[in-house]
């Protein structure tokens, strides 16, 4: 039961840009060293039914369409990442929103194109964690 994983496990997804540009192993390399391992991982491009539910609490901004346009764009790589306090440590690693602000070393700092191009998701809350796992992977395939 992916309740029973609450607080630790965070959903990832290796955006379009970061695939594009070649930088999924060392993005990965990251991942591993920071201590998570990954409990579900597939490619996939991202409908834009799916993208419109995933992204819905920025429906009003004014960036919308364009995170919509960009995060369907071509494939990424989704992940269920398991690791106590999952979300915050995993928020630390990728770094800002913005890549232009985030830590030197974080994954958004060294591998992200732009503010709407930055390489990488992370759930923001434990609930979103469980929201977002679920919205990518259908129940029985999550290797809980
Ligand atoms: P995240 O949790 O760090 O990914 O950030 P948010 O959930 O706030 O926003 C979702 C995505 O929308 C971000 O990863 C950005 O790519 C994009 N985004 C957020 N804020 C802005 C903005 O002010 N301008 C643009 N162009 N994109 C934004």
């Amino acid at each position: 039961m992916i309740r029973n994983y609450y607080g630790k496990i965070t959903l990832s997804i290796i955006k379009p840009d970061a695939i594009q540009n070649g930088y999924t192993f060392p993005i990965l390399m990251m991942i591993f060293k920071a201590g998570f391992s990954i409990k579900s991982i597939k490619t996939m491009k991202i409908s834009k039914k799916l993208a419109i539910k995933f992204y819905d609490e920025h429906k009003n901004k004014y960036f919308f369409s364009h995170l919509i346009d960009f995060i369907t764009s071509g494939p990424v790589l989704s992940m269920i990442l398991n690791k106590n306090n999952a979300v915050k440590d995993f928020r630390k690693l990728i770094g800002d929103t913005n890549p232009t602000v985030a830590k030197k070393g974080t994954i958004r700092n060294l591998y992200a194109t732009s503010l709407n191009m930055n390489a990488i998701h992370g759930s923001n809350s434990n609930e979103n964690a469980i929201k977002e796992s679920l919205f990518i992977f259908s129940n029985s395939s999550i290797l809980l």
